[in-house]
């Protein structure tokens, strides 16, 4: 018994000693069902403060992010911002009000998101408050997401990524990477050579991918860039830290789902097919959320007319 309970106990140890020799944090962002997501942010240290990789959706998440900061007691010198989805970018502006000389560095695919997504998603928001239905926390959310595409400003980067190569951030350089016409118009992610570790926004999603403003195809190929860097560890937009292995499978699935999304195939088989591949990244609290989400996507998305299957292909925003 004894030896077991020490066996435990150097595991624990050994278990706080990797994780605080990690060169990130992690602070986990959330999916709940009837609630908005927020995304996860990584900080990473850098010689001028921290950088903070995506911001999150809601205050209680932000407070986070701006707590272990005064935990560290270093200035939060950059926002990089993986892509331009509110789950990722509405802490932006706590940040911002926190330290109003950070910079935030992110691609320009906002201004379509400006003309394109938010109108439409407003106007569904906005009869969704209309109808009664929404609980005080899902108006308090919507508020604040309509605050945010109100006064753009809030989000909009200071410095935008328009290409691929080493970017100087906060005194540090980052391999960033530029993917267009993926899960948004512009997505961003890191890699980090020295630790190997990709930092890649919701170009993986654990449990299914968020295909809401997706153009199938180019985040096929994104899926198989992020594959050609010899990564160990890699962060995902949601859900927890993956290994190679992990993400290995997760591109054969989601390749898997798209290619049954494209196919004459019944539907209920594309979404028994996610769930069968994607198994090991959907835990139990999650199952029903899935279902029906790669339900919709199937059907908005995969299977929607030819015109709004590339409607995300192209630029949203014509000069
Ligand atoms: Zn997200």
């Amino acid at each position: 018994m004894r030896a077991i309970l020490t066996f435990a106990l150097i595991m624990l140890g050994a278990c706080a000693a990797r994780s605080a020799a990690e060169p990130y944090h992690l602070i986990p962002g959330q999916v709940t069902p009837n609630k908005g997501p927020d995304g996860n942010t990584i900080v990473l240290d850098a010689p001028d403060g921290l950088i903070v990789v995506d911001t999150g959706r809601h205050p209680e998440h932000v407070r986070a992010i701006l707590a272990y900061a005064n935990e560290r007691r270093k200035p939060i010198s950059a926002i990089v911002n993986t892509h331009w989805h509110l789950d990722h970018t509405t802490g932006n502006w706590d940040i911002r009000k926190a330290y109003p000389n950070v910079r935030v560095y992110a691609s320009d695919a906002l201004e379509g998101a400006l003309v394109g997504f938010f109108p439409t998603s407003r106007k569904g928001a906005e009869e969704f408050v209309r109808s009664g239905k929404a609980s005080p926390a899902q108006r308090a959310e919507m508020d604040r997401s309509f605050h945010v595409m109100d006064h753009p400003e809030l989000l909009r980067p200071t410095d935008v990524i328009s290409k691929s190569g080493p970017v100087e951030i906060a005194g540090r350089s980052l391999d960033v990477h530029l993917t267009k016409f993926a899960a948004t118009e512009g997505d961003v992610w890191l890699y980090d050579p020295k630790a190997k570790i990709a930092i890649v926004g919701d170009l993986v999603v654990d449990i299914v991918p968020f295909m809401d403003t997706a153009c199938a195809d180019g985040w096929a190929n994104a899926l198989d860039e992020i594959a050609a860097l010899p990564f160990r560890t890699l962060i995902p937009g949601h859900g927890p830290v993956m290994d190679r292995t992990d993400f290995l499978a997760w591109r054969t699935a989601y390749d898997n789902f798209v290619k049954c999304g494209h196919s004459s195939v019944d539907g209920k088989e594309c979404v028994a097919g996610w769930e069968r591949d994607a198994a090991k990244f959907i835990d139990e609290g999650h199952r029903a959320y899935v279902h029906d989400a790669a339900g919709y996507y199937l059907t908005t998305r995969l299977r929607s007319s030819p015109e709004e299957q590339q409607k995300y292909c192209k630029p949203l925003k014509t000069p």
